[in-house]
């Protein structure tokens, strides 16, 4: 075979490396082999792409590309070669001093499958070696401390506080252990209700260990219950040492943290050296980041605070930046490519309508619509979000706006999540649109054969001009002549298809423009990730006149204060909602809970004085209909309910809205109920029931609902509350991300920058063709960069 010629002749040093390192074709060179590397492009087939390399009889071979930065084998058959995995992406099987039976807890435990995944797994906390706290100083009820003790003795206590015999234990009797450790300036306790054996089999007497956790006072002493727990030798050499999620598997099976470090640190010596910078330099320069190099070492092993401030900064500013890039990215793509129907003029419809309001328009509803009307007039297609808060006047500018569309020819529709809503907003429409002549027609599940088939045939012959309805609307039998225009309402309690749907309904090729409204707000840092590549609108302003709405808690003590209140208020000539939770529609027991709520207040508000309406959905929806709207009309004084009239229903009349179990509910649920009152020029009421057990967390939320009434503060504070993931309204979209260090709860800041930034870079760049920007346009095709095309599919 000539080709081990080759070999001599280019003098390619090689390395007979052990068979068993090679797996699913990764292999590991050690650093110190790097060095011999040569680059393996010279051996590149132009054509096919493919690399040759010469054979030269060893058993294995392995090449390291230091161009690449990749490894490369040679089976040992032939001389056809497959290229290795970038480092990063090396499996972490290899990496030394983990092997087959730790990756695979590493996956499992952690989901760390790669030397990459190791290295982006960043502490999660550090331990400050330099603020151990001495016992006999601890305050309680202080922050959360370290302390460096020795185990004195262990106890294990069962259910009643007993103690349970040390030899022979069986674990599952035992309530908790409870530890006693010292320093040299006094001692305390520490309890653990959970990992019990675990615990108990390391925490032997005269062991030592670092301790962190919080301290609490139970009856006249101090002690910690469940402090994380760490060797005192944990560490790495600096003064700060990274603290990792662990789980009890990992521990048992060996990963402990000083392992974890170690790995670390072994996978930091690898990539480091040959790593290349994610961000260009003249983002580093113009942004003042530190290097990837230094960030990675840093964020593992910090030799200071401000080295570590520096290096958290950078990876969470490139996670932002890069995610709102690609965003960004799509935006553009899209708003160059999408064709939308032009609608050049305002129309008479607009004007007539317009002209006969029976009030001004806010500010913030005539500033929206100028930003509407600019996206319809633009050729390209609109994708709009509103945001507003409840009673903001959303419905007005879904009305103009679907006046425009047939101003210029076409068709709009609005779709509304409930059968009420639809009602509703027909009923407001249709009187709307008395100046204009234009034919509005309502479409729902309950809408009759014969209704429906004129409703089709005037759709389809263009003889209707707005539709207005629920689900029934975006059926495939319901076509339109030329629909120019849908606008979704109160989109968060749509699943994920009817926004495609509606794009499919566009005719002559053509997709409408799509207006989203959304009475949740959204926190502005989520709304520019969720909706990254959407246009958003804010109305910032209520219509004037409003008071605002007196908010406050009440326990099942002043029930009968409650009924004698809403005695009052009816005497005075208002109505009062009474509102159940109802969190699934199957749950017996909060069917039960309503009834029996009806029936209570029937007693209390009997025939003939008052009215008690009763809506939920059980009912029919003649039933529905019957009770809603003898109480819209205000032929009933209260509306018991579930969450049906959470959303939109507009009873000025009312002036109290009472929240029973109230702690059930989300806070942006609170919100949008209480928006339901406060909509006539009366003095409104919000009285939020709670029960007798109400855990911390939902005290908060009844706390903020009595402090603000700002819907965007209570987004931000619920979004801190339970982290962007689980904001009600966002369920059904999810993040398009998960984030790794950033959140999108803290770091708005950060966010907002990293946007601004991203817009300015691509204004030079669009496509990131220009070389200085290629390991960014590398980076957005990971698949943790790849944002599914939101503006279809929201
Ligand atoms: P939402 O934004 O919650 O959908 P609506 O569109 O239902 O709010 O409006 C709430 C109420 O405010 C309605 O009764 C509507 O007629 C009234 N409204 C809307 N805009 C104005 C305005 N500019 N001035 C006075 N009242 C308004
Ligand atoms: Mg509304």
């Amino acid at each position: 075979m000539g080709l081990l010629s080759d070999v001599e002749e280019y003098d390619i040093p090689f390395r007979k490396v052990p068979a068993g390192l090679f797996q699913d074709d990764q292999v590991l060179l050690p650093a110190d082999e790097r060095k011999h590397a040569v680059s393996l492009d010279r051996y590149r087939d132009p054509a096919s792409g493919v690399q040759h390399l010469p054979y030269v009889g060893e058993e294995n071979l392995v090449l390291y590309d230091n161009l690449s930065h990749r490894l490369a084998k040679i089976t040992k058959d032939f001389i056809t070669f497959v290229i290795m995995a970038e480092l990063m992406d090396m499996n972490i099987q290899f990496l030394s001093g983990v092997g087959p039976r730790r990756a695979a807890l590493l996956k499992s435990e952690l989901g760390i499958e790669t030397v990459g995944d190791l290295l982006h797994t960043y502490p999660f906390r550090y331990i400050d070696r330099s603020s151990v706290q001495k016992i006999a100083e601890i305050i309680p009820d202080q922050a959360f401390i370290q302390i460096r003790a020795t185990v004195r003795s262990a106890r294990l206590l069962g259910k009643k506080g007993d103690p349970v015999p040390a030899d022979n234990v069986k674990y599952n009797l035992v309530n908790r252990l409870s530890v006693i450790v010292a320093d040299d300036s006094g001692e305390m306790e520490v309890v653990f209700f959970k990992g019990i054996k675990w615990m108990h089999l390391r925490l032997v007497p005269g062991a030592e260990f670092i301790f962190f956790g919080k301290p609490t006072v139970f009856g006249s002493r101090i002690n910690m219950v469940h402090p994380e727990v760490d060797a005192p030798d944990n560490a790495g050499t600096g003064v700060l040492t990274g603290v990792y999620s662990s789980t009890e598997k990992l521990k048992t099976g060996g990963v402990t943290g000083k392992v974890m470090n170690k790995l670390v640190g072994t996978a930091l010596d690898m990539v480091l050296p040959a790593l290349k910078d994610t961000l260009p330099d003249y983002i580093l320069k113009e942004k003042g980041l530190v290097p990837l190099t230094f960030a990675l070492r840093q964020i593992h092993f910090p030799t200071d605070r401000y080295s570590l401030s520096k290096a958290t900064y950078r990876l969470k500013f490139e996670e932002l930046f890069l995610l709102q890039l690609s965003l960004l990215k799509q935006k553009f793509i899209r708003s160059r490519s999408s064709v939308g129907i032009p609608m050049p003029k305002v129309g008479e419809a607009f004007n007539a309508c317009y002209n006969a309001l029976p009030y001004e328009l806010t500010e913030a509803q005539k500033r929206v619509i100028k930003e509407i009307r600019e996206d319809l007039m633009s050729g390209r297609q609109m994708n709009r979000l509103l945001q507003g808060d409840v009673g903001s006047g959303k419905t007005m500018v879904a009305v103009l706006s679907a006046l425009i569309a047939v101003g210029n020819g076409c068709q709009a529709c609005i779709m509304a999540p409930t059968e009420v809503l639809s009602q509703q907003h027909f009923a407001n429409v249709s009187k709307y649109l008395a100046p204009t002549g234009v034919r509005v027609a309502l479409l729902t599940g309950s809408t009759g054969v014969t209704a429906r088939r004129e409703i089709h045939a005037g759709l389809e012959d263009g003889s209707i001009g707005i539709l207005i309805g629920t689900h029934a609307l975006i059926e495939d039998t319901v076509r339109f002549k030329r629909l120019g225009l849908a606008v979704i309402d109160e989109q968060h309690r749509f699943g994920v298809d009817p926004r495609a749907r509606l794009w499919s309904k566009g005719t002559g090729g053509a997709p409408p423009h799509i207006l989203v409204m959304t009475a949740t707000p959204i926190p502005r840092t989520l709304a520019m990730t969720l909706y990254g590549d959407l246009d958003v609108s804010v109305i910032d302003e209520m219509p004037p006149g409003r008071k605002p709405v007196v908010t406050r808690q009440f326990g099942e003590n002043k029930r009968y204060a409650l009924y004698r209140f809403m005695k009052d208020q009816i005497a005075l000539g208002r109505q009062v909602f009474v509102v159940y939770p109802l969190i699934f529609e199957s749950e017996k027991v909060d069917y039960q809970n309503l009834q029996r709520g009806y029936e209570a207040i029937v007693g209390e508000f009997p025939l003939p004085d008052y009215k008690v309406a009763i809506v939920h959905g059980q009912q029919t929806n003649d039933e529905k209909n019957f009770n809603m709207d003898a109480f819209a009309a205000g032929r009933a004084d209260i509306l018991v309910s579930t969450t049906v009239i959470e959303v939109g229903v507009d009873v000025p009349n009312a002036s109290v809205m009472v929240i029973e179990s109230a702690e059930r509910f989300g806070l942006s649920q609170l919100h949008q109920l209480r928006g339901r009152v406060g909509r006539g020029s009366e003095a409104s009421y919000c009285i939020l029931m709670k029960g007798v057990k109400v855990s911390k967390e939902s005290q908060r939320r009844l706390d903020l609902m009595c402090e603000t009434e700002d819907g965007f503060v209570l987004a931000e504070e619920d979004m801190k509350m339970r982290g962007p993931g689980d904001m009600e309204g966002t369920q059904q979209s999810g993040l398009p991300i998960s984030l790794n260090i950033a959140s999108l709860a803290h770091d708005g800041q950060i966010l907002s920058d990293a946007r601004l930034y991203a817009d300015h870079i691509l204004d030079g760049d669009p496509d990131l063709s220009k070389p200085v920007n290629a390991s960014l346009a590398s980076e957005l095709r990971k698949d943790k960069y790849l944002v599914r095309d939101y503006s279809k599919i929201s």
